[in-house]
């Protein structure tokens, strides 16, 4: 099966696609993971994406397209994928047309009011990609694997008005985009984190 998960920052779009992916046996892709791990690595793309994520910009179209090309080619991808944060433009989803087929987007909706507090109050695992909510999560330690929760740079209040904006001015066009060619479900996602794990199965079943 090959998925995108679509929604908002701060939708629940990773925590929802690690695990869909592995109720799946599919391979989890996130872009963010994947350039915050360049970040890490010192690498020369991880130098340059880093001052457009802390803007809360979008890394450049051809960059991620070429990233994610690489990525679906290995191994694991092959019994399909689940892709989280891409594409996140229209240029990204006709590259990816162009690339592989696609079996269902599933748009993961939340009211935009509600966004800026689910980021902010966001913490991060380095070591497993985790996310908790200071709201439900009070240790500093990840449940899953003991990594200590960090705050990423871009969900810091100065950045996170910025992605909100970014998102509803190049990502919200692709829920028009997907409908259009009727491959789009939504489900709520302002919903306690079981609810749309569960909302999810079922519009993987039709
Ligand atoms: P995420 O972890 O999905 O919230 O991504 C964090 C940041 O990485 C985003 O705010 C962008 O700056 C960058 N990024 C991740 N995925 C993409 C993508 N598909 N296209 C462009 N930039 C991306």
């Amino acid at each position: 099966m090959k998925l995108i998960f679509l929604g908002p920052p701060g939708a629940g779009k990773g925590t929802q696609a690690a695990r869909i992916a592995a109720a799946q046996g599919i391979a989890h892709i996130s872009t963010g993971d994947m350039l915050r791990a360049e970040i890490r690595a010192g690498s020369d793309l991880g130098k340059a994406a880093k001052a457009v994520i802390d803007r809360g910009e979008l890394v450049s179209d051809d960059i991620i397209v070429a990233m994610v090309e690489k990525r679906i080619a290995m191994e694991d991808c092959k019994q399909g994928f689940l892709f989280d944060g891409f594409p996140r433009t229209v240029a990204q989803a006709d590259a990816l047309s162009g690339i592989t087929p696609i079996d269902l987007v599933v748009n993961i909706d939340v009211p935009s009011q509600r966004l800026i507090g689910r980021i902010s109050g966001r913490r991060m695992c380095p070591d497993c990609g985790a996310a908790y909510h200071i709201s439900t999560h009070a240790s500093d330690s990840c449940d899953s694997c003991g990594g200590k929760l960090y705050q990423r740079d871009d969900d810091k209040a100065e950045t996170v008005a910025n992605r909100v904006r970014v998102y509803e001015e190049q990502t919200q066009p692709l829920i028009d985009y997907y409908q259009s060619r009727g491959q789009l479900a939504t489900v709520n996602g302002d919903d306690d984190i079981d609810a749309v794990t569960a909302a999810i199965q079922e519009v993987l079943k039709v």
